[in-house]
């Protein structure tokens, strides 16, 4: 495998582990040339995650977009990468059981952001602003109350 961060091909498998679901097995691996760690997974051909926009259409699902948007909101505040990694993990696994291997981004949506509120209040606004569509700044301000009432601040 290809390490992501300095190019060379020189790794070893750290771990390996099913999925939750036992379509997928992930592996831990380790560059010998750089040090940093990444992971790969291995899934059946044919039975690839799709996830379903809204629109209709469909896209592979992807693991480090979901990550990637757990990153924004989550930045400078204390969700650690291991939390986001799991909450990532339940979002395959919710793919990987749903029929077909389908799943609509809303559903992805609401998961994570179920995560998000009981691990930070913070990084929950953030997520929903983005995934809902907050074209309505009332509706925004509504959520946000919500959640200081909840917390009870
Ligand atoms: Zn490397």
């Amino acid at each position: 495998m290809i390490c992501p961060f300095c190019g060379e091909n020189n790794d070893k498998v750290l771990d390996s582990r099913a999925s939750f679901s036992g379509y997928g097995i992930r592996r831990r691996r380790e560059c010998l040339s750089c040090g940093q760690r990444f992971s790969t997974l291995e899934q059946i051909e044919g039975l690839e995650p799709t996830v379903v926009k809204k629109d209709g259409s469909r896209q592979p699902y992807s693991e480090s977009k979901i990550l990637r948007s757990l990153a924004v909101a989550c930045s400078k505040r204390p969700v650690t990468p291991e939390q986001m990694n799991a909450i990532a993990g339940e979002a395959y696994d919710l793919v990987n059981n749903s029929y077909k291997h389908e799943i609509t981004s809303n559903e992805i949506g609401e998961l994570i952001m179920e995560r998000l509120k009981t691990l930070d209040k913070v990084a929950y606004v953030r997520f929903a602003s983005v995934y809902k569509d907050f074209t309505n700044p009332e509706l925004f301000a509504e959520e946000v109350k919500k959640i200081s009432d909840e917390s009870g601040k």
